[in-house]
């Protein structure tokens, strides 16, 4: 059977079986599920986009499109920076944005635990109306998916203290490729029964199963933060600064650093009276207890400024605060004001922040590559930003070799080609100079244990 025919089957059969999943088919409504946030690179059109409202639809458009052995690709609100829920010509696109509920705020034993379509930022506000706090907060958090989250293990601003989501799943429900239902972990804070399956779904892209519902940890929500940025003048200064303040055993909430092309982009566009003249600057915060918060912030200014800070501003309330750290979370929107934006995700051992700075800037000067450097320095995960004019016919080749070089240099000290984002379509080729093909090789076994019949989201990750 052709792809074509194998699609219309499929359409007929969750017309007929599935009569409450919402589905798009119209050329126009489709183009929307084209691409996630990586727009510059090329996506096809997927054939339909399944918008399913229980896990039973999930289960039933699975089991479906193994039938007609059409792909899937499982998707959240599409803010990926990887292509991962890209579409796929000839695919089933599994939009999981109508599962928005939260099933339970478990106050006793600190969970919580929802569907997987609810965004980042509602999910924290809701439990944080109990007293409660969800930590993970990629910078996108007003506008990802916790199924996105969990599907990428995102990262975000306050990882340095609190890790990422992975560290804040106690259990799954998953979808598998057949379309049966299995869960994984549940309410127990210690479980070692039997393989880790909760923690080889949550980064694994959709490439394993679709997360349809999730039970989350929680802790009491802290209190104000303490906030604080500091200005250098030089990017070795401003990594020296983040490796101090590890090394001394603070344990920060938030060590961002923006380097001086994303300050200029920012301040541009915001007017947030940032030092355009320095070369790097740091977010710092604490949400220590009391006036712990007020005293990390002490121990931190006193590192910044034996590394050669030259200014440092300290938030003087909560809306100061908020306005200093839109700065960071400002920054990828700002430098979109002035060209084609490629984020990258590298990753080293937090010691090596300061010459992976050095060396990015080196390899963008050195083939004439805007590059705009912020991130999570506290993780040591950095994003060099190559910004491009769309219509520059050399962009494509020159951003594949920095690209390169800069991976190739991330793996040099230990690194990671991905930190947070992922594999997805965009990093695939890496993946096995960071692994190795043994390791590669494992994963492919373990994508075929899962879904044997390779419907699940074809090409991606692997
Ligand atoms: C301005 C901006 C800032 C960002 N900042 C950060 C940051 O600080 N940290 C960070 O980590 N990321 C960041 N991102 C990237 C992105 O927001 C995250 O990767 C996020 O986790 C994606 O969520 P989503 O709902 O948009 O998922 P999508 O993009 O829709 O999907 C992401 C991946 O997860 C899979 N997936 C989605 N839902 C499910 C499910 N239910 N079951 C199984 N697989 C699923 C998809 O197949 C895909 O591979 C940022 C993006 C932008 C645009």
């Amino acid at each position: 059977m052709d792809t074509a025919t194998a699609v219309d089957a499929l359409l007929a059969d969750i017309r007929a079986e599935l009569p409450t999943v919402r589905l798009l088919t119209d050329a126009l409504d489709r183009e929307s599920y084209r691409n996630d946030e990586t727009a510059y690179l090329p996506a096809e059109l997927p054939a339909a986009v399944a918008l399913p409202g229980s896990t039973d639809e999930v289960a039933g458009l699975l089991r479906l499109a193994s039938k007609h052995r059409v792909p899937v690709v499982p998707r959240g609100a599409g803010t990926g920076l990887s292509g991962g829920a890209a579409g796929i010509e000839g695919a089933l696109t599994v939009a999981l944005t109508r599962m928005t509920r939260i099933l339970e705020i478990d106050r006793e034993n600190l969970v919580v635990v929802t569907q997987p379509g609810i965004i980042n930022a509602d999910l924290k506000a809701a439990v944080a109306r109990e007293g409660l706090f969800y930590p993970p907060d990629p910078a996108s958090y007003e506008t990802c998916s916790i199924g996105g989250n969990l599907g990428t293990n995102a990262g975000g601003l306050c990882c340095v203290k609190y890790g990422q989501t992975r560290d804040w799943v106690l259990g799954l429900e998953v979808v598998l490729a057949d379309g049966s239902v299995i869960r994984t972990g549940g309410r127990n804070v210690k479980d070692t029964a039997g393989y880790a399956l909760t923690h080889l779904f949550v980064g694994s892209q959709g490439t394993l199963g679709v997360i349809t519902e999730a039970t989350l940890r929680l802790r009491p929500l802290p209190g104000p933060r303490a906030t604080m940025l500091a200005f250098f003048a030089s990017l070795e200064a401003c990594g020296t600064a983040v490796a101090s303040i590890i090394q001394s055993g603070l344990v920060p909430v938030t060590l961002e650093l923006m380097d001086r092309e994303t300050i200029v982009a920012v301040d541009e566009v915001h007017r947030l009276g940032l030092d355009r003249e320095a070369a790097a600057m740091l977010l710092v915060e604490s949400d220590a207890p009391g006036p712990a918060a007020a005293a990390e912030m002490d121990a931190a200014e006193a590192a910044v400024m034996a590394a050669g800070a030259t200014s440092v501003v300290r938030a003087a309330d909560a809306q100061e605060a908020d306005w200093l750290r839109q700065a960071r979370r400002l920054a990828l929107r700002a430098l979109e004001e002035q060209g084609t934006v490629r984020m990258e995700d590298v990753g080293v051992p937090r010691a090596r922040v300061p010459d992976l700075l050095v060396a990015i800037a080196e390899i963008a000067g050195r083939h004439g590559v805007r590059c705009a450097t912020f991130g999570h320095a506290g993780d040591g995960n950095l994003h060099p930003n190559l910004v491009f004019s769309r219509d520059d016919p050399a962009a494509a080749g020159l951003t594949h070799l920095v690209r390169d070089e800069i991976f190739r240099v991330a793996l040099s000290m230990g690194g990671t080609v991905t930190a947070e984002h992922g594999i997805g379509s965009s990093r695939r080729e890496w993946l096995p100079i960071q692994r190795g093909e043994g390791a590669v090789a494992a994963m492919r076994a373990i994508k075929a244990a899962f879904a044997p019949l390779g419907i699940l989201h074809p090409g991606r990750v692997l």
